[in-house]
């Protein structure tokens, strides 16, 4: 059995990448990502073989959405999809996750390795923790969440008190290991 493994990505490159994101789709610092209207509506201008797909529970067994960087196609359970209609954080942040994937994800960027074992993997390649950290900095952006409380974070980003509380403490150790 193998496992996949990413280029290794720092918690600054991640962030950058993020930032850059809002910055190009013009999105103010303190404005929730509208992940939704991007995916439905932004996505397919700028990759037209882009495939969005909302599927039932039993087509998704075992998670609550999925990507395929390689052919673009993002699938979320009726469930996500709904829940993030209504700002739901853990659904928003789930989508976040797969968007993550989508721009990170690409055929150059992933290496099939056929003996190692999770152990051997750092976090820094390891394909999730880079989607995890790339969805909580394109939700609450780095530069801003600096200077706000947890509960500020919630209330503005519409996420979780666990992600806030968790990217806060990331980004406040970066910025001390001068960004
Ligand atoms: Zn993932």
């Amino acid at each position: 059995m193998g496992i996949f493994t990413a280029k290794p990505l720092s918690y600054k490159d991640i962030f950058d990448e993020a930032m850059a994101l809002r910055r190009t789709l013009e999105i103010p610092d303190n404005m929730a990502f509208p992940v939704l209207r991007f995916i439905e509506h932004v996505i397919p201008l700028i990759f037209p073989e882009f495939n969005f797909k909302i599927v039932k529970n039993h087509e998704l067994p075992d998670s609550y959405a999925s990507t395929n960087p390689l052919h673009g196609v993002l699938s979320v359970r009726e469930e996500v999809y709904v829940g993030a209609t209504r700002d739901s954080p853990r659904d928003r942040f789930t989508i976040a996750h797969e968007l993550g994937h989508l721009i990170l994800h690409g055929p150059e960027s992933i290496v099939f390795h056929r003996k190692e074992n999770m152990e051997s993997i750092k976090a820094y390649e390891n394909p999730e923790w880079q989607a995890n950290v790339f969805a909580a900095a394109l939700l609450m952006p780095p530069d801003n969440v600096i200077n706000m409380t947890v509960e500020e974070i919630q209330q503005t980003y519409k996420v979780s008190k666990t992600a806030a509380e968790f990217h806060l403490k990331n980004v406040k150790k970066q910025y001390g290991e001068k960004m």
